[in-house]
């Protein structure tokens, strides 16, 4: 059985990569009325309900114009691949405090909570990602996903990291180019690999991260991988290091964009051969503040004696904590 459907793994866009180097052609869909341009300010994005709020992209230059602003960055995504409408995500320009004010940029007819003009409707929230993932459509959360994660990447390459000159967007949003070398920078992501660690009588290991706030909250075991390394290797090696076990059988489940900031998540569940006593269990002083293993019964008790918070609703570790648990019926404590 392999993973239920993710939530940030679902899209139904076509990247129709083509047409990143068409530059007349993306200066014609930015001007579509029809094209959906997803505004992005301070890493959030507009909602309204459980549905994002898209723009035209020439009402996006309105407003950022109106805040002294061009649409600093515009990243071509693509075709959504059941409407055929043309997709961008672009930067809107944040309103200063003083921006309450009306400024005369009025671009829709609807006024902002403050009664400042704005361009998207009324009662429209400027969302995380994270927290907004399993209301979304697929459709909207392959938007959301795709513009977070290039957004992010953005933000870490106004300099060439080889001569340290600026560098420019260029190719519909997904390459950067250094303005002294002409070197081009393309996206990244970075790999992280994410495990249920089950033992010999079936029962599933939980652990709960040092940083976390809250503690109930517990997790499956995950790190990142490390340069040159195969991803079942690190499954084992992250294992090994974090609660002390040598597991086996390390079988892939499913992945997920997770673009907080920049990563891939790898699911993977693993086999311990023993019979998951508790000393054999050693802990990693900074990573894991504790650790225990849970059959389906008491992990049920655990949960209903507010003993134990599951992951996020939108985290590919409560789909792997799902997928051992048989379906998607557990509920937790405090869950979104
Ligand atoms: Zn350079």
């Amino acid at each position: 059985m392999a993973l239920g459907e993710l939530p940030l793994s679902r899209s139904t866009l076509d990247r129709n990569a083509a047409l990143r180097s068409d530059s007349a052609a993306l200066l014609a869909a930015w001007g579509d009325p029809s094209t959906r341009v997803l505004p992005v300010r301070g890493g959030r994005v507009p909602l309204l309900g459980t549905q994002l709020v898209t723009v035209a992209g020439p009402t996006l230059d309105t407003w950022n114009a109106g805040h002294g602003a061009s649409t600093a960055l515009k990243v071509y995504l693509g075709l959504d691949s059941q409407s055929g409408t043309q997709c961008f995500a672009a930067s809107a320009a944040e309103p200063l405090p003083s921006d309450n004010q009306p400024t005369g940029v009025e671009v829709s007819d609807a006024a902002g909570p403050a009664g400042s003009p704005t361009f998207v409707p009324e009662g429209t929230e400027w969302v995380s990602l994270r927290d907004v993932a399993t209301r979304l459509s697929a459709a909207d959360a392959g938007l959301a996903v795709a513009s977070i994660a290039m957004f992010n990447w953005h933000g870490t390459m106004n300099y060439c990291h080889h001569c340290a000159a600026p560098t420019e967007a260029t190719l519909g949003g997904w390459v950067r180019r250094c303005t002294r070398e002409g070197r081009e920078l393309f996206p990244r992501t970075d790999s992280a690999v994410i495990m249920s660690v089950v033992d010999a009588q079936g029962r599933l290991l939980l652990a709960q991260n040092a940083a976390a706030p809250d503690p109930q909250r517990v997790s499956v075991l995950a790190g990142f991988v490390e340069p040159g390394e195969p991803l079942e290797a690190a499954v084992r090696r992250e294992v090994l290091e974090e609660i002390g076990l040598a597991v086996d059988d390390v079988t892939y489940l499913g992945s997920q964009p997770w673009p907080f900031p920049m990563s891939l998540m790898v699911g993977f569940t693993a086999r311990y051969g023993g019979d998951g006593k508790a000393e054999e269990l050693v802990l990693q002083d900074d990573e894991i503040a504790w650790a225990e293993w849970f059959s389906k019964e008491e992990l049920v008790r655990a949960i209903e004696e507010n003993r134990v918070w599951l992951p996020s609703k939108s985290s590919i570790a409560r789909g792997i904590i799902n997928h051992w648990y048989g379906d998607d019926s557990l509920t937790s404590p405090v869950d979104h």
